[in-house]
């Protein structure tokens, strides 16, 4: 791109920064405050010092434009509901007490009153709460906190511009409170709610906002016509208003389709928009729809959800197109940074190089402001960072760490035969009935058990030193014999190791295959106050040596029952990892399958007949848009079937998910070719098992008959009747007699209690066949 007379400068800006502190002071001021350590007044002194402190780095990086209102004590979308007075009943009293206190309590429950439900923000690890509407919402108007960091900001001489969840998807991602009528649609109360926005555009307009930025990236999703009209009409009124800041509506995630012509035609100054991923696609949308005339174009050309640097020279082509699209063109992040860790520079077990390649908040700020200038005064003025960036992307380009020969080309080499076990499933249900002997309504458990204190404390030991490797190894096989043993004397029938040797599903495999990273500040925000450090999945995926092996083995060689080997999947190990973005992510996954098979051969030789892969990540993992689905499908399944495609027929292959909602997936589930698949199904009093049955799922399943996400105790006669409902859908050959999912989260009291009913209600059963 050559130097641009461009007649604006461009600015550099984003939609939101973590919020919880380098070193997450939010978080332990509002854990602090839930225990009564910290008083209100040091949390507010603390959440504003962090806002104020924030803004500054961000100006300090070139950022032009701050972002407010993204700063959140939990979440913005609860943050949303407090500003349009949508508190649900119960919460009403508490929330008139203490404001503070109330929201906590809409939050997180208290001793009398349930939370509002969490659910994942789009297709992002992040959780937001779920708003409950109902026909006799009456929205009222609290724009305290909009306002009120506005004013922070603009009290430091800062340019800003104050970001809200848009009306349209705020309502989209509601839901009918409980005991509303499960077909009230939340959209109907646009009406209702658009004044509200009004109150509180005009209220920013007077605190001094010039520009207001409305977020709706429910318009990436697929739409009805009835739900794209509500969205034309509801920013052709706020549109129309005339006591009201510029309107900024962003969108992010994905692709805008049938929502950008309706947006570009509204009667709004802006458009902030994705063009990362499958939303570049959207450059060549804007330009169909005859771009932007007359408004402003804020360009999301560095991708806000992951770790790796920007193509900065990528980007300046992108943003020359669009600069001929629009009437000015700013420059951002494709999505709050909320989603990606704080900075790079606070890593110290990375290698330098390598860490170079990595761009976390930090260090998007500084490629944002520095494509701006680029954009304003000419690629002349970057040279120096244009070439450095160079460097970076080719050393990622061409390091063994990203190129692995071996690797490489045992993934070109995978054909049909790999992925396809060597029997059909009805064959191989014969070989394994007459391999593994075991009774009708056989019981086992999803894998994990209890992870107590001890265990914990002897993880945090081995990581500071107190003890050594031997100690601790020695503490998992205590807790290995402790389990095998509860397990036979409580009389199941397939047992496992209990998993005492995983912090976590993904993060355990993480640190045992090469390509991996892992960071030591790297957190981003799940839910409130719960942070996780995604692994990095950086380079080509190999498995240096045998990752579960020795501990199934041991647990093989205490009883005489089948002992059931227990890994992630593929699908799993990339949704909950920061993946590469330098090949396609059906590439990355067949990389990370081989890995895998390598264990489940491994696990077959060594004598384990039962072998579990759990994809609990298969269903979120699907794309936004309906139209990418059936690809995405078909590489989770492939590499599925890659992971366990090698054994022989007697061996059996179990799979896990945590969901009973699955309807529109059960091709793909029949797809993963396993013999054996366990999911939750205790509170929908087993509904799944019918459902699979209506779609004629041929294979083994096990519909969980205890919630485990609770510490109450299944009685005997209750689990019985749940295996009556499973049995009124599905054959008695073929169903299987487990919990919902793991019991790591659960104490061993009602751990044992429970799976002795199980097993009870199980014989039971039995008899009556
Ligand atoms: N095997 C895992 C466990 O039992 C499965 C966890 C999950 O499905 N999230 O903990
Ligand atoms: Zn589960």
């Amino acid at each position: 791109m050559t130097a641009k007379s461009a007649a604006a400068a461009a600015r550099a800006t984003v939609y939101g920064y973590p919020r919880q502190g380098r070193d997450r002071e939010l978080k332990k001021a509002v854990e602090g405050y839930w225990k009564g350590r910290v008083t209100a007044d040091a949390l507010r002194t603390t959440a504003a010092e962090l806002r104020a402190a924030h803004w500054r780095r961000l100006a300090a990086a070139g950022i032009d434009e701050v972002p407010t209102g993204d700063f959140s004590y939990y979440d913005h979308v609860l943050d949303t509901s407090v500003m349009v007075g949508a508190v649900p009943e119960r919460h009403r009293d508490a929330v008139a007490a203490d404001p503070l206190d109330g929201y906590f309590a809409m939050a997180r429950g208290d001793r009398t009153v349930a939370p509002l439900e969490m659910t994942k923000w789009f297709d992002t690890n992040y959780h937001y709460l779920v708003p409950e509407l109902s026909p006799n919402t009456v929205f009222a108007t609290d724009s305290g906190k909009p306002v009120g960091e506005l004013r922070e900001a603009l009290a430091l001489g800062l340019t800003a511009r104050p970001v809200l969840v848009g009306p349209v998807t705020y309502l989209l991602l509601a839901k009918p409170a409980p005991g509303v009528d499960p077909a009230f649609e939340p959209l109907t109360l646009l009406d209702r709610l658009l004044p509200v926005y009004a109150e509180v555009l005009a209220d920013l307009r007077a605190a001094g906002a010039e520009w207001a930025q409305l977020d709706e990236p429910a318009l990436v999703q697929d739409r009805t016509p009835a739900e794209l009209n509500a969205a034309a009409r509801a920013y052709r009124e706020l549109g129309a208003l005339t006591d009201r800041p510029k309107l900024l509506v962003a969108s992010y995630f994905d692709r805008l389709g049938d929502a950008l012509p309706l947006l570009a035609k509204a009667p709004v100054e802006g458009l902030a928009m994705d063009f990362t991923g499958p939303a570049a696609a959207d450059v060549d949308a804007l330009a169909a729809v005859g771009g932007l005339p007359g408004k402003r174009l804020v360009a999301g050309v560095v991708d806000g959800r992951n770790v790796w640097v920007n193509d900065l020279e990528r980007s300046l082509t992108t943003l020359g197109t669009l600069l001929g699209l629009a009437d000015r063109v700013d420059v951002s992040a494709s999505c709050s940074l909320l989603h990606v860790p704080l900075d790079t520079a606070r890593e110290r077990d990375v290698d330098p190089q390598v860490l170079r390649w990595l761009a976390f908040a930090d260090q998007k700020t500084v490629e944002i402001s520095t494509l701006a200038r680029a954009l304003t005064s000419g690629t002349d003025a970057v040279q120096a960072e244009l070439a450095a960036n160079r460097a970076d992307l080719a050393s990622r380009a061409n390091s063994p760490i990203t190129r692995d020969p071996a690797v490489r080309a045992r993934a070109a080499a995978v054909g049909e035969v790999e992925t396809r076990r060597s029997q059909p499933y009805a064959d191989r249900a014969a070989a394994q009935r007459a391999a593994l002997r075991l009774p009708l309504l056989p019981t086992t458990t999803i894998g994990s058990f209890p992870q107590t204190t001890e265990l914990r404390t002897a993880r945090a030991d081995l990581r500071a030193g107190r003890i050594d490797t031997e100690r601790y190894e020695e503490r998992v096989r205590a807790e290995i014999r402790e389990v095998i043993g509860f397990q036979e004397k409580a009389g199941l029938d397939v047992l496992v190791h209990g998993e005492a040797e995983r912090n976590d599903m993904v993060q355990y495999f993480a640190e045992r295959l090469t390509g991996y990273l892992a960071t030591q500040h790297g957190w981003v925000q799940s839910y409130g106050t719960r942070h996780v450090r995604p692994p990095i999945l950086a380079g080509d995926i190999s498995r240096p040596e045998p990752m579960t092996v020795g501990w199934t083995g041991y647990a093989r060689s205490l009883t005489d029952r089948p002992v059931k080997g227990m890994l992630t999947g593929p699908v799993t190990m990339l949704a909950w990892s920061f993946v590469r973005d330098d090949q396609p992510l059906a590439d990355t996954a067949r990389q990370v399958a081989l890995a895998l098979r390598d264990e489940v051969d491994d696990l077959e030789a060594a004598g384990t007949s039962v072998i579990q892969v759990d994809e609990p990540a298969l269903r979120e993992t699907l794309p936004l848009r309906a139209a990418d689905r059936a690809a995405y499908l078909l590489w989770a399944t492939e590499a599925f079937r890659l992971t366990t495609g090698g054994v022989r027929p007697e061996t059996q292959i179990h799979t896990h998910m945590c969901y009973a909602e699955f309807g529109d997936i059960v091709r793909a589930i029949d797809d993963l070719d396993a013999d054996v698949i366990s999911l939750e199904a205790a509170r929908s009093h087993m509904r799944v098992a019918s459902e699979l049955a209506v779609h004629g799922y041929p294979r083994e399943v096990g519909p969980g008959v205890y919630d485990i996400h609770s510490p109450r105790v299944p009685g005997v006669a209750e689990i019985a009747e749940l295996l009556r409902a499973g049995l009124r859908a599905i054959p008695a050959e073929r169903l299987w007699v487990n919990p919902d999912c793991g019991l790591k989260t659960r104490g061993w009291p009602e751990t044992s209690t429970s799976l002795e009913n199980l097993v009870a209600a199980a014989h039971a059963v039995r008899a009556e066949l």
